[in-house]
């Protein structure tokens, strides 16, 4: 295990113990459930928007440590986004965690770099986790864009 991996591990442990953002956000905008039958992971996403900006985004539900870490980094790195850069992120973690071609770390020229984020790129190497970390973002996706309330990874790539 190179030292790299084991500081993503940590991030990843300490984010399923202590969840970012996780509570319920009672005047939200919007709010949709996420699941992933495949894992089990149940997430609602709480999303309060100021015009074009993501002014307040949480999560409750319960799940595995990669799908609670993923919510938690999540709802970290958007707070505060338009709903473009939100959509820019989700392509560029998707590109990542499902190790498609495109350079998913690769910082843009608007500087917009994965972050913190990119320690969840080693579920790229486990098929079968990837749906943990995508889950909150279907949710998150779902709910900017006024699609169905519910969401199931089965429907999803
Ligand atoms: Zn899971």
């Amino acid at each position: 295990m190179t030292d790299l991996t084991a500081l993503y591990q940590e991030v990843i442990l300490d984010h399923n113990r202590n969840p970012r953002n996780f509570r319920e956000i009672p005047d939200a905008t919007r709010h949709v459930f996420g699941r992933n039958p495949l894992c089990g992971d149940e997430v609602t996403v709480y999303v309060k928007m100021n015009g074009e900006v993501v002014d307040d985004v949480s999560f409750g539900g319960r799940g595995c440590a990669i799908s609670k870490a993923s919510a938690s980094l999540m709802t970290s790195a958007v707070k505060g986004k338009t709903r473009a850069e939100v959509h820019d992120l989700f392509d560029r973690f998707h590109a990542l965690v499902t190790a498609s071609p495109v350079a998913a770390a690769e910082p843009r020229a608007d500087g917009q770099a994965l972050g913190r984020l990119a320690v969840l790129g080693g579920v790229a190497r486990f098929p079968a986790r990837v749906k943990c970390a995508t889950l909150v973002w279907h949710a998150l996706h779902s709910a900017l864009e006024g699609g169905d309330s519910e969401v199931s990874t089965d429907d999803q790539l």
